[in-house]
């Protein structure tokens, strides 16, 4: 076997992962990154890159600082008072590092901006902000990054896909895609060492605390002797089996988004050594359909005008704007009295023509899929009916319903776009719009997800811990491995990259002053 050492050992190469390796050896840290794929990104190439960031200071001069009273405030309308001290202490530890990270990744040279318009989920509740709590790195050119690194960096699929339709120079690296770059960037180029198409055979520990790892390294096994080994692996999210023995039922591997390399080995290696877990049954709820066996996110098609969701029944049962986290819990909760996994969303041409759908530009709906019957065309809405299986006399009245909403403006069963919490009750409602144009369209919607929200329990500090409390030195986890400090709901687009970003800051700044 193989023998080397190392400060830190980081299993997986996603946002959180190169974030800690850039930082600790910024702060003098001999780094190894254990990333199982081909190449270095993780799930962030899959998405936006939006990050939750309360309390930074990037929004624009003259609009009302955040502060740390505003951020906990929200916290707990959102979240209810933590359960335990624990979990109490992890929230302010994210409430106060969250600005830190911030500063961080502008002092690293990845240029960061606020997103003013993208407000937190609930603005109704105190403490909530209109926009500025959000960040997000703007776009590159890979090529500055230099041959190697720009190869490493997974070109993002989804995104790229849904994309494809603009006008996006060839070689612009954009939002999630952008943050790993630049982080994969600043790791590398001071002195990283990335493993790639590495896996992790297992954790050693010495007494109470882990001192490395053991690595399957090109079919060489390796140990690492390391002072701290830093999981951030992602979660459970494409491992069917643990689908099935943890989440809420019916799931499907393939209804995930995040990256293909989230099986939760971590999670039972670090089980294996007497980590303790908690909340698995909750995931990063994100709606979406399937196309070509793909799951792409159907937010854009959810908010846009003349669409609507009904379960099996034809019947409408939620303001389809709602927050993805919500709706993909919403849609299980449904379910118990009627079938609402899949749902449907309805849609008119006009729909079809104007907004995107998956990973469909707006106006093309490749022949293939209506063949393949992943989407479904009908010149009525009683055909539609007839081919989807949903019940006809349901979605014949939801309609006519849903088209009396949009006539007068306002929804009043479930107050689609929520213009009272927006402040936006004075002004005609963009997400409102009849249904009655035909062709009329269906595509199955399925309660996929951005990744699992439950895992290894931690401390404050990122460090993991045993189920009597006592932490296992040595060991530290981001969400994904370890359980989300939003266990119980969602405060904002942007949270679950938010609070990775900031564990990895934390596991490796802890006990360094
Ligand atoms: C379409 C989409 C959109 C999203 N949009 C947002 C958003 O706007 N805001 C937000 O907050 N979040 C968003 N998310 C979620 C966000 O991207 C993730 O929370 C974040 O990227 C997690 O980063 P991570 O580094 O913790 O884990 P990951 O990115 O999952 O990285 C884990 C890495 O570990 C590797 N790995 C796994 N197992 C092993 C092993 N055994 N050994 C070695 N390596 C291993 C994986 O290959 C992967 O590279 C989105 C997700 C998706 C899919």
């Amino acid at each position: 076997m193989e023998h080397v050492t190392a400060d830190l050992v980081v299993v997986g190469a996603g946002a959180a992962g190169l974030l800690a390796a850039a930082a600790a050896r910024r702060l003098g840290d001999e780094v190894i990154i254990v990333e199982s794929s081909r190449r270095a990104g993780g799930t962030a190439t899959e998405g936006n890159g939006l990050a939750w960031l309360p309390g930074n200071r990037l929004a624009a001069k003259g609009s009302a600082p955040d502060s740390t009273e505003e951020v906990e405030q929200y916290l707990a309308s959102v979240l209810g008072e933590p359960g335990d001290e624990q979990l109490a202490a992890r929230r302010a530890a994210f409430v106060r590092t969250a600005p830190k990270v911030s500063r961080w990744l502008v002092s690293s040279h990845v240029p960061l901006h606020a997103a003013k318009t993208i407000g937190d989920d609930h603005l109704d509740l105190p403490g909530a902000k209109t926009g500025g709590r959000v960040v997000q790195s703007g776009p590159i050119d890979r090529r500055v990054l230099g041959e190697t690194e720009a190869a490493l960096v997974r070109t993002s699929g989804v995104v790229r896909e849904a994309l494809s339709w603009l006008p996006l120079p060839r070689n612009t690296a954009t939002g999630g895609e952008s943050l790993v770059a630049h982080l994969l960037h600043r790791a590398v180029a001071n002195g990283v060492s990335l493993w790639l198409e590495s896996t992790i055979t297992s954790l050693i520990t010495d007494s109470d605390r882990v001192t490395g790892v053991t690595v399957d390294r090109d079919g060489v096994p390796t140990q690492i002797t390391a002072g701290r080994v830093l999981l951030a692996s992602g979660g459970f999210a494409a491992d069917q089996a643990l689908r099935e023995e943890y989440l809420p039922l019916p799931t499907d591997a393939t209804w995930t988004t995040a990256a293909a390399g989230n099986h939760g080995e971590l999670l039972k290696l670090a089980t294996g050594i007497g980590a303790a877990t908690t909340n698995l049954s909750a995931a990063w709820w994100m709606p979406v359909m399937i196309s070509e066996g793909r799951a792409s996110s159907v937010r854009t098609a959810l908010d846009g005008p003349h669409s609507m969701l009904v379960d099996a029944a034809g019947d409408r049962y939620i303001d389809e704007t709602r927050s993805d986290d919500d709706l993909g819990q919403l849609m299980y909760d449904h379910s118990r009295g009627v079938r609402a996994v899949p749902s449907f969303l309805i849609m008119d041409n006009r729909h079809r023509a104007s907004t995107p759908l998956g990973p469909w530009a707006p106006g093309s709906t490749p022949r293939r899929a209506i063949e393949d019957g992943e989407i479904t065309r009908a010149n009525t809405l009683n055909d539609l009916a007839q081919a989807t299986g949903l019940d006809r006399a349901g979605l014949l009245g939801s309609v006519v319903r849903f088209n009396n909403f949009a006539a007068k403006g306002t929804d009043s069963d479930f107050h689609r776009g929520r213009p009272e919490a927006t402040g936006k009750a004075k002004r005609r409602n963009p997400s409102l719009g009849k249904i009655d144009k035909p062709p009329f369209w269906a595509v199955k919607v399925y309660p996929g997800d951005a990744g699992t929200k439950g895992g290894l329990v931690t401390d404050a500090s990122a460090r993991v811990l045993r189920a009597d409390g006592s932490t296992i030195g040595g060991l530290y986890a981001c969400p994904g491995t370890a359980a989300s400090i939003f266990a119980t709901g969602s405060p904002s687009v942007g949270a679950s990259l938010g609070e990775s970003l900031v564990a990895a800051f934390l596991a490796v700044t802890d006990q360094r002053s």
